[in-house]
């Protein structure tokens, strides 16, 4: 497996720092709003490395934040009238909601920022103590030029960082020994959440939040640390700082960024006001289509977000769906084991299968391992039919939704979902003719045969069929 690594600049053979274990984290959201479909790249992207590497036979601690403390929750919260708290609270529970339906599955640990405090206080001491952080009036500066290799995430150079930083000087902030120096702990203002300090009563910077919470969950080295490509600088930069000169040891040995979710060619952003919420997509479209979508085009390359894009992806995943769906059909009347004729494709099938796992080791092209997944839907639909046997139907449906697995997409949701559907009714009928309201159970029977369903009613019970 290859990831191309920020780091490095390079893509470079992955090697866990311990045997068939990765410990890995990602920056999650600041939850002051619905999250935004640019948000959501990052966590269909990184569960997708994740549940790959799984699929590989690595064991993956997978942390990812959620930032509960910021200016902008401060700033809703007051709009509101009610505490951050609350606002928090509320926004982790429907980005919670969101990631399940987008089948991002929850993380290993998802630590919450305020409930670190005391670890990122520690932190910063030990900043001090080393002589890389110093206290102004309540406030705690990391010393930047202290850390020898800052920039080399970003590969900046630090005198350009300089002459770009000029403006900080002008802007308030002339209690710092320079303008590079970046904040690990602020006093607090009034009506702000605060905690208690050695320096003064006030909360963390939010760099030292992802140190902090890396370290506590994952350790000092961790293999990779993954984020959208906005956080390589200062965000990552910084928590590469505070960590190595913290621990006294290297950080995360793998960087990994995802390009931009653009709409017009320009980045998604709510600062813009060019965005769209998860959830208003949700309304017109099942989020298995924007997972789809996602993962469409490489992680590092810009993805420009249109609704004739979507559509096609709705078609596209269609297709992969429709094909399940048939094989599901042939395999209520099918039997037996595979012939030879068989035998002979079932080896050939393997073929996208190696294709597909060829791709992913690749730096995770998704791109080329749906286009596997094509070639395999494309193969099942040339060799399936009513007289293959039970064995090769099933292999090739196996196969089929287990690549998809692999990428976080379910081929067969939509006969789930609509079997689902399908029992509330007939229960609903089953009420009803109970209830001795005949004309509201025959209406339900109309309604089902006219989805193609006729019903059977036995001693066991209604037995359902496709017709
Ligand atoms: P934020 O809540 O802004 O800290 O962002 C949370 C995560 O979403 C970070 O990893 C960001 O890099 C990522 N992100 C934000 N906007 C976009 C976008 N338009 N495209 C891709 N990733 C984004
Ligand atoms: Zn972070």
């Amino acid at each position: 497996m290859r990831f191309y690594n920020t780091l490095t600049k390079k893509k470079e053979e992955f090697v866990p720092l311990e045997d068939g274990k990765v410990r890995m984290y990602v920056c999650g959201p600041t939850v002051y709003n619905f999250i935004h479909i640019g948000n959501a790249r990052p966590m269909i992207v990184f569960d997708t490395a994740r549940r790959y590497m799984e699929y590989r036979g690595y064991e993956v601690n997978y942390v990812s934040n959620f930032t509960d403390v910021d200016d902008k929750i401060i700033a809703k919260a007051i709009e509101e009238g009610v505490n951050s708290e609350e606002i928090s609270q509320r926004y982790i529970a429907e980005c919670k909601k969101d990631m399940e339906a987008m089948n991002v599955r929850p993380a290993t640990t998802h630590p919450l920022a305020t409930q670190e405090i005391g670890g990122m206080i520690r932190m910063i001491e030990t900043l001090v103590e080393k002589g890389y952080a110093y206290n102004v009036d309540g406030t705690v500066y990391f010393r930047t030029r202290q850390f020898k290799e800052y920039g080399k995430l970003s590969h900046k150079n630090l005198d350009d960082l300089r002459s770009g930083g000029r403006s900080l000087l002008v802007t308030g902030e002339d209690q710092k020994e320079d303008p590079l120096d970046f904040v690990l702990w602020k006093p607090k203002k009034e009506g702000e959440p605060f905690w208690p300090s050695p320096w003064s009563e006030g909360r963390p910077g939010w760099h030292i939040e992802c140190s902090e919470m890396s370290k506590k969950y994952l350790g000092d080295e961790i293999d990779i640390h993954a984020g959208g490509e906005d956080l390589i600088f200062p965000h990552h930069e910084n928590e590469i700082a505070q960590s190595e000169c913290c621990n006294g040891k290297p950080f995360a040995c793998y960087w990994l960024h995802n390009a931009f979710l653009n709409i017009d060619n320009r980045k998604m952003s709510k600062s813009l006001g060019n965005f769209f919420t998860v959830r208003e997509i949700s309304e017109k479209y099942d989020l298995q289509i924007l997972r789809f979508f996602m993962l469409s085009a490489h992680y590092r390359s810009p993805l420009n977000f249109s609704e004739e894009i979507m559509e096609s992806s709705k078609n596209a995943l269609d297709r992969i769906c429709t094909a399940v769906e048939t094989l599901n059909h042939l395999l209520e009347n099918s039997a037996g084991n595979l012939n030879d004729a068989e035998r002979q494709l079932v080896k050939e099938m393997a073929g996208f299968r190696g294709e597909f796992e060829r791709s992913m080791d690749d730096d995770l092209n998704t791109a080329d391992a749906i286009a596997a997944v094509f070639e395999l839907v494309k193969f099942a639909n040339t060799h399936a039919d009513e007289n293959s046997s039970r064995e090769f139907l099933e292999t090739l449906k196996q196969e089929i939704v287990g690549l998809c697995d692999v990428l976080g997409l379910i081929a067969e949701r939509k006969t789930e979902s609509l079997d689902g559907e399908i029992e509330a009714l007939i229960e609903e009928r089953q009420a009803a003719r109970k209830a001795k309201d005949f004309g509201k159970a025959d209406e339900i029977r109309d309604r089902l045969l006219a989805m193609g369903i006729t019903l059977k009613d036995t001693r066991e019970g209604v037995q359902w069929k496709r017709i």
